[in-house]
């Protein structure tokens, strides 16, 4: 426990020097000239700039800047163009059928077992594959669910 607290305090120590020297070249600004734990939890350190070529900056101090802005946040990851999870071919919005969390065209959204096309709202969906409801019954009651 102590040992924990002597190399947290240290690091902190190292971070502020480093902070100061940053400060000093001018690459962050914040209140205060000597960041201590618990008395400058709340000091906001703000970043002048962006990149630090040839810094002495620690990894752990950029986690002070404010996070980047990447301008819709959880919807970002699926603006772009979805790919066919059976094809691999961008899918367009009126051709797409989501299932188990993946993308699909419509003539590739098939029963894994009888290449039947299947309804989105009628199918069976057993490790990331696709089956009809008849298969999915068929095969349920031949081997459990470990087809
Ligand atoms: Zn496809
Ligand atoms: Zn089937």
């Amino acid at each position: 426990m102590l040992a924990l607290f002597a190399a947290t305090q240290s690091s902190m120590e190292a971070l502020s020097g480093t902070l100061m020297t940053a400060k000093k070249r001018k690459l962050v600004s914040y209140d205060g000239a000597l960041l201590l734990q618990r008395v400058h939890d709340d000091v906001v350190i703000t970043l002048l700039v962006r990149e630090f070529p040839d810094s002495p900056l620690p990894d752990h101090s950029k986690r002070k800047a404010p996070p980047l802005k990447s301008g819709g946040g959880f919807n970002a990851i699926s603006s772009g163009p979805e790919k066919c999870a059976a094809c691999s071919k961008t899918v367009y919005p009126s051709e797409r059928v989501g299932a188990g969390g993946r993308a699909y065209h419509t003539s590739c959204f098939r029963c894994t077992n009888c290449n039947k096309i299947l309804e989105p709202t009628s199918f069976s969906n057993v490790n990331k594959r696709n089956f009809c409801n008849t298969c999915f019954q068929t095969l349920v009651s031949k081997s459990g669910l470990n087809f």
